[in-house]
Order: C-alpha cells, then structure tokens, then sequence
C-alpha cells in the first residue's frame, strides 16, 4: 500500500525531532577523517514545498518548524539543522524544507557515502530530480564535490529488503535511518526484524528508528521490543506537543529509538528536549521522555593478575 505521500506532513514537529538527532547523529561521525556510509530506507522526496501542494493541506508544519523559524534563542543542538533549513530559504520567508536525504547530504563529507532507498514511483522521481537540481545548484557555486554518482545512490526499492546488501559498509562505519509510514502493522514487525539482521550483519551500526507515539497496541509495543535487541546500547527519546489525542485525530507525539547511540547524544537531548517542548508545546500536556540502557553485558574489563 503506498498511499501515505510525506508532503502532507513536513516540517511538522515529528520531523523537527527525527531530522534534528539525525544531523546530530551524521556530525558525530564525521568527526573522524574516516568515510561513512548513511543509509535512508524510506527516504521521501527528499525536498518540500510548504507554500502550495499537499503541505499547504493541513499546514502541519505550523507544528514544527514555524514555530523555530523567527526564534533567536536557538539551543547549539539546533543551530545547524536551522542553518539548513535557513540555508535552502535565502530570501528569508520559509518556502522549502529539507527532508532526510536533503539534510544528510548537506551534512556530510566528500568522502562519505548516500543510499537512499523510496518506493513510492513520484516521490522516487521527485528524490532524483530533487538531487540533480541540488548538483546543478552547487556546480554554479563552485562546489566541486559530485553530490550524485558514486557518492548518492538512488534506488527506487523495498528499503527494509534493500538493506542487507549494503551491511557492512565498506568502512565499517555507519548511520541507517528506518523511517516508514506505519501505515500498515507490518512496519512494526518488519522494522524489528530488519534491525535484528543488521546486527547481525553489523553490530556496530549507528541505526535510528522514527515512530509515532500511538494508543495502536504494536506502536505502544514497538520500542519495548528493540530494547531487547542485541547491540550496545539503546536510547529512547519521545517528543509530545500536548496531551494525549485518540488515535487517528492527529499526531501529537513521536520518538526515535537509537542503537548504538554515541555517548555525546544523551547529554545534548537532555538540554535540547526541555527547550523543544516550550517552544513547540501546544498545551500543558506537552513533554518529553527520554531514557537509555544497556543490552548486551558491559565489557568490565576485567584484569588477569
Ligand atoms: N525519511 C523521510 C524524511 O524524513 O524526509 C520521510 C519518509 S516518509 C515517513 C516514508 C516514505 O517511505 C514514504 O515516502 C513512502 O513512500 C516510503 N515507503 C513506504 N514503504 C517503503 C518501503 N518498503 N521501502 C522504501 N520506501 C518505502
């Protein structure tokens, strides 16, 4: 089924979430000269009009990144993720927004590597073209790194299959994002499985997991499952703009779980989250969770005298 389109949906606060810990998340692992790979299983049409089309529909960015766009008191955890949505409006008013890929292609090196997986036959299109408008743009600024070619592969596949080909990168270095539309109960089952066989296949990964906070029983159920999952570490983090709604009146809440997350991800949510919630809280009901924890037995280090 390949109904759900993510135009209606951008830019609103469950993406100001998922794209703010993924910037974070990518400018961690460029912090050694070593190449990585990301790789985007459900990535969308990569950039979004918000002044005509389907956003313009319910407007939900009015949830999430119009509430960011005239703040000056950004915490730092945010200052380069709004740099690149500032950085894709230069006249100032807020026209476009990024989505996933187009946030991790800004963020990443020359060296670094994109696969991007979408099924969806217009967004797949639209990721493409969206993509060769950014190489074309880039050109005319002098930018000589190749933004498509060998190092963004575009595939217009089954991202939960497509996956497995790519682990391990070469590199031995890496971010996957698993970001479905849940619009059928399966992404919950497949989203599990799927992280089980890239652990197996590459236990050190870095992977994060978008998924919506619902009453629904496999939503609820979801991150208790990957917290059983066998890799270093866990951590949790909700996001929710009010107080609970019935399930089909909307998003009010969102999370992303992450394996393997890098030490520097808990201290920075810990600041970030309470500003997120004042700025983005819709009433007093509005909060966060965050929370983190160990699968596999700690390494005590233990020493032979
Ligand atoms: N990651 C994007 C972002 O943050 O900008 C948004 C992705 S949206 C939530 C989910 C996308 O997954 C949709 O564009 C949908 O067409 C696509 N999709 C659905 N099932 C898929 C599958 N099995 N493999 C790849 N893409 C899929």
């Amino acid at each position: 089924m390949l109904s759900y389109r993510h135009a209606f949906h951008a830019g609103n606060h469950a993406d100001v979430l998922k794209h703010a810990i993924t910037i974070q998340l990518l400018q961690y692992l460029g912090q050694k000269d070593a190449p990585y790979m990301y790789i985007d299983t459900h990535a969308g049409a990569g950039v979004y009009a918000l002044d005509s089309g389907e956003a313009t529909k319910n407007a939900e960015f009015d949830t999430g990144i119009t509430k960011l766009w005239g703040r000056k008191d950004l915490p730092p955890a945010l200052a380069d993720y709004m740099a690149l949505v500032k950085g894709m409006n230069p006249s100032g008013k807020l026209r476009l927004y990024p989505g996933s890929p187009y946030c991790a292609e800004k963020t990443m090196r020359e060296q670094d590597r994109l696969r991007l997986f979408e099924l969806h036959p217009r967004d797949v299109k639209m990721l493409v073209e969206n993509f060769r408008k950014l190489e074309a743009h880039e050109a005319a600024q002098g930018r000589t790194a190749p933004v498509r070619g060998k190092r963004v592969i575009v595939s217009h596949a089954d991202g939960f299959t497509g996956l497995k080909a790519l682990l391990p990168p070469p590199s031995r270095r890496g971010l996957v994002l698993i970001d479905p539309p849940y619009e059928v109960k399966d992404d919950y089952k497949r989203v599990k499985q799927t992280l089980e066989d890239a652990l197996g296949r590459f236990a050190t990964g870095i992977y994060a997991v978008w998924y919506p906070v619902l009453q629904r029983m496999e939503a609820r159920q979801m991150p208790e499952k990957l917290k059983r999952l066998p890799a270093n570490g866990w951590l949790n983090v909700t996001l929710s703009i009010s107080a609970p709604v019935p399930d089909g009146f909307g998003l009010y809440a969102s999370g992303m779980f992450i394996l393997n997350p890098p030490w520097t991800l808990e201290p920075m949510l810990r600041e970030l989250m309470p500003w997120l919630v004042k700025a983005l809280g819709r009433d007093a009901g509005a909060t966060f969770t965050l929370e983190s924890g160990q699968t596999l037995p700690v390494n005590t280090g233990t020493r032979r005298t």
